[in-house]
């Protein structure tokens, strides 16, 4: 143990391999991440994280940075490095005067939620309370409430960062805007984010569900009416389609609010035909963001796929159907865009890809080792079938695309920017294990 360790304040602990809590402490959301820190560092402040930092550039260490450990390629886990756990640093102020939340860096989406709700307010956040506030929001934060507010990275005010040197920065309009502009969207590239300052909004605590099944053979003429319902859809409502491995489409929508008004929205989806199953269900704004914390669990083996879809042509329906074809075929699912996302300028944030219509996302899970192959195969199809109608990725929905998945993140002038960017905060790229900008040098 080096000497640095004696600055990590009284709740820090350092854990290596043999240590109790070791295993535990590297385990994360994806079961097929099996790596083995040198040393893991459970931050409990700042400065804690700005002795990790420093430990591990003077001892020559990779750095991993987890906050929720649900990266699919499990990045938080650096092999022989040294992994900075923020796990310890998941508190949640609330000021429901002023409409803020600020967030520690290691907290999670359930914290954020319940701690808003108390006073009926939230800010987007994903749809499974068990992901990281960190690498969510960094990445761009995709949730209910972004029709209506934006992503969560549209709703930060203000960033504190440790940077790569160690020191203790903040970032906000005002604070470095250069920074500000790469943290909103560009993920955890130029630096570690110890505290988010999100903006609130009145949403109340109310939501409603609206899902309809159908059989296959309905499928694409279903697909084809909920794709032009979406078009003049309500911001409160978020589209929503999967189809389950099975071949069941569920069609429908998620709104946030007032479920009463949710519910004009009703007639209009018996246009999409005769359903096998229609749930239609009200639940707090809380429970809605959990809805998905079982389907979503960890410990198990997983791979994902997705794209960004500025049109959804009647070709890519059929291509969303068929799945790549073969024996095996995975679920698929398309959540809207639009509303606040599309009207923040393209200039604005890090974040790309404000036009997208839909999200097409793969998602795989299995337990037996020996099907690794098989199963990413499977979902690697599918994406593959849904290339052709692509117009980007969401940089949190890449998981091996390497380079070429980052510049598909960050098309037209942002990749160069970023990579500027990367220079300018990072230019030994010390934070490297995520959707990595490389500096230029
Ligand atoms: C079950 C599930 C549901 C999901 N749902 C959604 C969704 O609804 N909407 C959506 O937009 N995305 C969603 N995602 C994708 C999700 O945004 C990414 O997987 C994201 O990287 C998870 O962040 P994390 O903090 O949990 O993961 P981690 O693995 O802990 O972190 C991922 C990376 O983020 C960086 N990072 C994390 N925290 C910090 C920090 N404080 N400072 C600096 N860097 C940091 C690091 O580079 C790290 O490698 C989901 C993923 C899963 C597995």
């Amino acid at each position: 143990m080096t000497a640095s360790f004696k600055t990590l304040t009284s709740d820090g602990q350092v854990l290596t391999p043999g240590d109790p809590a070791y295993d535990e402490a590297r385990t994360v959301w994806n079961a097929m991440v099996d790596r083995h820190p040198r040393m893991i560092i459970r931050c409990a402040s700042v400065a804690d994280v700005v002795t990790a930092v420093r430990t591990a550039r003077d001892l020559g260490l990779e750095i991993g940075v987890r906050c929720g450990g649900h990266s699919v390629l499990g990045l938080a886990v650096p092999d022989d490095g040294l992994m900075i756990d923020l796990t310890p640093m998941a508190g949640v102020r609330i000021d429901p005067a002023r409409r803020r939340a600020y967030v520690q860096g290691g907290a999670l989406l359930g914290a954020l939620d319940r701690a808003s709700q108390r006073y009926g307010l939230a800010t987007t956040a994903g749809n499974v309370s068990h992901t990281g506030v960190g690498g969510l929001t960094l990445g761009g934060g995709m949730g209910w409430l972004a029709r209506q507010h934006g992503l969560a990275c549209d709703n930060v005010l203000s960033y504190q960062v440790v940077t790569a040197s160690g020191d203790v920065i903040r970032a906000s309009r005002t604070e470095n805007p250069d920074l500000f502009w790469g943290l909103r969207g560009g993920g955890g590239n130029f630096g570690i984010v110890t505290e988010f300052e999100f903006q609130l909004h009145e949403v109340g605590t109310r939501t409603l569900v609206a899902e309809y099944s159908f059989p296959l053979d309905a499928a694409a003429s279903v697909l084809r009416t909920w794709r032009d319902l979406n078009t003049t859809a309500p911001r409160q409502a978020t589209f929503t389609a999967s189809l389950s491995r099975d071949g069941q489409l569920t069609a429908g929508f998620v709104w946030v609010g007032n479920p009463a008004a949710g519910r004009r929205l009703l007639p209009a989806m018996r246009a999409l035909g005769r359903p096998t199953h229609t749930h239609v269900a009200e639940m707090s704004y809380v429970d809605l963001q959990r809805r998905e914390d079982s389907t979503g669990r960890h410990a198990l083996r997983r791979y994902s796929k997705g794209h960004y879809l500025r049109e959804l042509p009647d070709a890519a329906i059929e291509a969303f159907l068929r799945r790549g074809g073969g024996a095996d075929l995975p679920n698929v699912g398309l959540q809207a865009y639009g509303g606040a996302i599309a009207e923040v300028s393209d200039e604005d944030a890090a974040f790309s890809h404000r036009a997208t219509l839909f999200e097409f996302g793969t998602g795989i899970s299995w337990t037996d080792p020996a099907e690794d192959v098989s199963r990413m195969a499977v979902a690697r199809r599918a994406a593959d079938a849904l290339a052709p109608f692509a117009s980007g990725v969401y940089v949190n929905a890449l998981s091996d695309d390497g380079t070429d998945g980052v510049r598909r993140a960050y098309p037209g002038g942002k990749f160069g920017r970023l990579v500027a960017l990367k220079d300018a905060y990072d230019p030994d790229n010390v934070f490297h294990l995520n959707q990595n900008i490389r500096p230029s040098r």
